[in-house]
């Protein structure tokens, strides 16, 4: 098997992976199997039921250890299925938990509208701020969860600065990486204590999947999700888990052409005049452009921007556009817009929303592997109508 300190690419092409023994396919089988017949009683091969472990699963989650550089990852169905396994792992009631302000829209609906009823109290706070942060953290807190880029406004957190104050009040920080992956930022060698993804998104890259995984170095932290898991079914299926196998392989260089098309799209709406507001971590006009360079090993794939005329302006842009796909979901090889404010974040008190900077006119993109001149011609021709053009 590769070592851990291979390079990243290599790690994502071979780390955890070995050839199949009967066959010597190259590739991990998909193991397809609900059970694992059992050499005696008491006796097996390490696995014994799908949902307690399965082996395409197991090598996914080798594999993703290798790229965070933890423990083997616990793989989910879904993103969300990792963030509620986070929460009851970690959270009972009486706890608090302190979350980015910026987040999600299913993160903030999964903590107010489930686990709230179950006394998990969740304090949401600008944790792009030092000073927020530490005041937040006055008050008892058992876990802190941030975003960095922050779907869908791509704020900032210092992941570093974040463990540093997480840790001084005794609690414990969760990033949700799901924006750059692994590629990108590492946040456990920031200091985080877990690691949170949407696989869905980069990490599988295909438009193909739901997934989840959680990461740590923890390994009772790691037990307890393992045992949540199995007690609550919320597993990952060995074809998803192939599938996200498959798409990491080609990881780092997808996250790389990610982010220069990106780049190319920011550079072009930056200059139109018919956008009135754009945030793009790798633009030096970003607010936050030192930190994105401390923390980012790139800008990444993903732009907010607002044109002039407000909602309706920006409603236009997202029914005129041809290449790009009015769709939800982000960091796949098509490039995809959203309108985070009825589709994504749709959950958030409408107010509550507006004033994080989620407006009705908020235009989401995520930048695909395409020629980047086709999707800024795709763009140029939707801002057109903005211009008055037919
Ligand atoms: N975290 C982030 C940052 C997301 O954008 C999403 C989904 O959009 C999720 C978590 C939830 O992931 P899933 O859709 O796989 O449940």
């Amino acid at each position: 098997m590769v070592s851990y300190a291979t390079g990243f690419s290599t790690r994502a092409i071979h780390a955890g992976l070995t050839a199949d023994k009967a066959t010597g396919a190259i590739l991990t089988p998909i193991y397809q199997s609900t059970t694992f017949v059992q050499e005696a009683v008491g006796r097996d091969k390490g696995f014994t039921y799908s949902r307690s472990g399965n082996p395409t699963v197991s090598a996914l989650e080798r594999n993703l250890g290798a790229l965070e550089g933890t423990r083997p990852a616990i793989c989910f169905a879904t993103g969300m299925a990792a963030l509620t396994t986070l929460c009851l792992a970690l959270l009972k009631a009486g706890d608090r938990v302190v979350v980015s302000d910026v987040v999600y829209g299913g993160t903030v609906r999964l903590l107010r509208q489930v686990l709230a009823p179950f006394g998990v109290r969740a304090d949401f706070v600008d944790t792009s701020s030092e000073e927020c942060l530490a005041a937040a953290l006055i008050q008892e807190t058992r876990l802190v969860v941030i975003e960095s880029p922050a779907n869908p406004t791509l704020k900032l957190t210092d992941v570093a600065r974040a463990a540093a104050l997480a840790h001084a009040a005794s609690a414990l920080l969760a990033v949700d990486g799901t924006l750059l992956t692994p590629a990108l930022q590492q946040p456990i060698a920031l200091g985080a204590d877990l690691v949170v993804h949407s696989t869905t998104k980069f990490l599988e890259g295909h438009n193909a999947t739901v997934g989840g995984a959680i990461l740590t170095c923890d390994p009772e932290i790691e037990e307890r999700l393992r045992f949540l898991r199995n007690a609550t079914g919320c597993i990952q299926s060995p074809h998803e888990a192939w599938l996200t196998l498959r798409g990491i392989k080609t990881l780092a260089l997808r996250m790389e052409r990610h982010s220069a098309n990106a780049l190319a799209v920011a550079r072009f709406l930056e200059s139109h005049p018919r956008v009135t507001h754009l945030a793009y971590p790798g633009l030096d006009s970003f607010p936050q452009a030192e930190l994105a360079r401390r923390q980012q090993r790139a800008g990444g794939g993903l732009i907010a921007f607002e044109v002039a005329g407000g909602t309706a302006a920006g409603v236009r842009v997202l029914n005129r556009v041809r290449l790009c796909a009015l769709a939800e979901n982000l960091g796949a090889v098509e490039t995809l817009i959203t309108h985070p404010a009825t589709m994504t974040h749709a959950s958030i008190p409408e107010a509550e929303r507006r004033a994080l900077g989620i407006g009705d006119g908020l235009i989401r993109l995520s930048v695909g592997l395409e020629d980047p001149s086709d999707v800024i011609a795709d763009l140029e021709q939707a801002l057109g109508v903005e211009r008055g053009e037919p």
